[in-house]
């Protein structure tokens, strides 16, 4: 059900994340049948070693011999590191102002560039090298195949709730890829026979800094507007998503509804999730569940609905985003030092 061969497949172990019931969480917001598919728990701690893995193995079976990519930041150090697996030559291209985690998670793997401009000014600036070099763009030529590999999200995520597909699932949209294949995934499964039915509301979770779906959405029209990106989520960057215009589309046919998360609730989002379950995800994640507060709290997501948060990256990888709202204490290594500055009796 994926493109390339299973035998040849380049494989550092990406997929089959743990889903989790989320009780904790679900508590805070009043829902008894909350999962979370944590996918901060791939190989390079995102969800982009799913598209990465399908991607390489394409890439390697059409003899190029250089793997590439412009990247919101995950893409390229899943990408980096399958090129090194794949033993291909590697070369991301990422924003400049993308946080220190992302760059070094793929510089330890090949070579990055640091593009002066926004995520699509770089990925234009990747389509045009792409016209006379023979080299795989995993997001750009390798796309068809690269996109096919989210696919995989859905599959577990049924095989994992005993062979049925959720009421909800809540996504974050950057490009749209990873929104528009899970709904794919699903419906694949229900024509194979694998399950019976697909009444899944797919519901669509962006910053307010780069909401061009969410905006088109909620205005009824089918066709986001480009913006230019201006937002914490850096990974959800994508001011002329590819896929907005089948996103649209999926949400009005799934009966799914498009969320706004401002800017001041990422890291809202990114705590509660921490101090509930146990997971630190990065800003997307924090996107992901601020949007499921407002679902529950507007009654869209009802309480007793199998409903499923994708979080899709690590926070160790975003330490900039919530930074400022941490404190520490800083002690001597003495009674006295811990006795006067923490008071715990
Ligand atoms: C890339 C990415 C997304 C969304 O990806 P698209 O398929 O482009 O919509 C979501 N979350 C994280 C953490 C990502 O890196």
């Amino acid at each position: 059900m994926l493109p390339g061969s299973r035998e040849r497949a380049v494989n550092i172990g990406a997929g089959m994340t743990p889903l989790l019931k989320a009780d904790n969480l679900g508590y805070e917001l009043g829902l008894d049948n909350l999962w979370i598919k944590n996918d901060s728990a791939n190989p390079t701690h995102s969800f982009k070693d799913r598209v990465v893995s399908v991607a390489t193995t394409k890439a390697v079976e059409f003899e190029f011999n250089t793997i590439a990519c412009a990247s919101t930041g995950n893409l390229a150090g899943a990408t980096a590191a399958h090129g090194a697996k794949a033993g291909l030559e590697t070369i991301v291209f990422v924003p400049n102002n993308l946080e220190e985690g992302k760059i070094f998670g793929a510089a330890i793997f090949g070579s990055v560039i640091k593009v002066n401009g926004n995520y699509d000014e770089v990925n234009r600036l990747c389509s045009e090298l792409g016209d006379d070099r023979r080299w795989a763009f995993v997001n750009i030529n390798m796309r068809p195949y690269y996109s096919e590999g989210s696919k995989t999200l859905a599959y577990e995520i049924v095989e994992q709730l005993n062979w049925t597909a959720p009421d909800n699932i809540i996504v974050p949209v950057a490009s749209g890829s990873l929104y528009t294949k899970i709904w794919k995934g699903l419906n694949e499964f229900l024509k194979l026979g694998i399950i019976e039915e697909v009444n899944t509301s797919m519901h669509i979770a962006q910053p307010l800094g780069c909401s061009p779906v969410s905006t088109a959405f909620l205005n009824g029209e089918s066709h986001p507007k480009p913006v230019v990106p201006n937002t914490i989520a850096k990974s959800l960057a994508i001011g002329n998503p590819a896929d907005g215009y089948y996103s649209v589309k999926i949400a009005n046919e799934s009966s799914g509804k498009a969320i706004i998360v401002p800017e001041d609730e990422v890291s809202f989002g990114i705590k509660l999730l921490a101090e509930t379950e146990g997971i630190f995800t990065e800003t997307a994640g924090g996107v992901v569940i601020s949007a499921l507060k407002k679902l529950t709290e507007s009654n869209i997501i009802k309480k007793d609905q199998q409903t499923v948060a994708l979080i899709t990256g690590t926070g160790l990888k975003t330490i900039e985003a919530i930074r400022d709202s941490i404190t520490m204490d800083t002690i001597e290594p003495t009674i006295e030092s811990f006795d006067e500055t923490i008071d715990l009796k």
